[in-house]
């Protein structure tokens, strides 16, 4: 027994010295490249998926509503010190079991290098564009409308039901909008309207009357300020709910601290705070989930209320669906 306990530690000890001698040799190459942009969560019985399109840095001069030195303050407390704020775009999936929907559809080629990653992100998460059959738009703007096409501005998403409030549709995709918006605004029209045309065209883009359900399973609320038309899409499965809120939020760093801090990108400020203020303080309330296009990916987590702040929660990174019961260690 000794001799083989002895000549198993020799093995090990010349097993380690193998080992360090090619550790020492061939240190391990940098992997350099991200994991697969997606994050999976279970609300009752959907699965959903949020998924990371890209992002981009903003200025954060477009940030309204406080002293630059204020914002400056603000963003410092998060370790921004750079002169554009990394800005994500996130896109969500919902599979109910019957149905398999998306909530917006990132900035596809509109952008630049920094996005247009939601279809390799779809794939990595185990799913193909055309096995979509339903899209939700929360509104128009192009780092929401602009991945339903590629570069050749043919659809993406050859199965899918397009649906966006009226109130956006009516903004957006009015024909006469071009000849009568200034020239700034002209190019936002132009991708909204060349986005959804071959959906248009093929009979697979629907406006809806804010408030009304597209499908059983959705309950949709207008919340408008950033766009005429900007919804919001709720889910509800076994007494969880979900609330897919598009730009009712941009900086993790002075939105929620600074509600009445609006983005240059709103059409109307102070409707736009008005919708925050009131979606954030409902969801507060009832504790539901919520999904924004544009906080730090996932983009998911819950708010808390503080007096008139909020509090961002984001989700916690763990198993797909916690265990029913998990043993407490004190
Ligand atoms: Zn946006």
């Amino acid at each position: 027994m000794r001799s083989s306990l002895l000549s198993h530690a020799r093995a090990i000890g010349l097993g380690l010295a193998l080992c360090s001698t090619f550790a020492a040799a061939q240190p391990p190459a940098q992997q350099k490249t991200q994991v697969p942009g997606y994050f999976r969560l279970a609300v009752g019985d959907y699965e959903v998926t949020a998924l990371f399109d890209g992002y981009n840095d903003l200025s954060p001069k477009l940030l309204k509503g406080l002293k630059p030195e204020q914002i400056r303050a603000l963003l410092a407390r998060h370790a921004i010190e750079t002169p554009g704020v990394q800005t994500a775009f996130n896109a969500f999936l919902i599979n109910t079991g019957k149905n398999l929907i998306l909530i917006d559809t990132g900035a596809g080629q509109c952008i630049g290098e920094t996005a247009g990653m939601l279809s390799q992100n779809i794939k990595a998460a185990g799913y193909q564009p055309d096995q979509i059959d339903t899209i939700f738009l929360t509104h128009l703007h192009l780092d929401h409308v602009c991945g339903l096409v590629d570069a050749n501005k043919q659809p993406i998403f050859t199965n899918a039901m397009v649906y966006a409030a009226k109130p956006e549709a009516d903004y957006w995709l009015d024909p006469t909008a071009l000849g009568r918006v200034p020239e700034q605004a002209r190019a936002y029209f132009k991708i909204a309207q060349d986005s959804t045309a071959p959906y248009l065209a093929a009979g697979r883009f629907k406006a809806f009357t804010p408030g009304d359900s597209p499908m059983a399973e959705v309950q949709t609320t207008l919340e408008s300020g950033h766009t005429p038309g900007s919804t919001t899409y709720q889910f509800t499965s076994k007494g969880q709910s979900i609330v897919f809120i598009g730009d009712l939020v941009h900086n993790l760093a002075v939105q929620f601290d600074h509600p009445e801090v609006s983005i240059s990108f709103d059409e109307n400020s102070k409707n736009a705070i008005a919708s925050r203020d009131a979606v954030f303080t409902e969801a507060a309330g009832k504790k539901t989930w919520i999904a924004a296009a544009h906080l730090p990916f996932p983009g998911t987590g819950h708010i808390e209320a503080l007096g008139k702040r909020f509090q961002w929660v984001p989700v916690e990174y763990g198993p797909y669906q916690r265990a029913a019961h998990v043993p407490l260690i004190d």
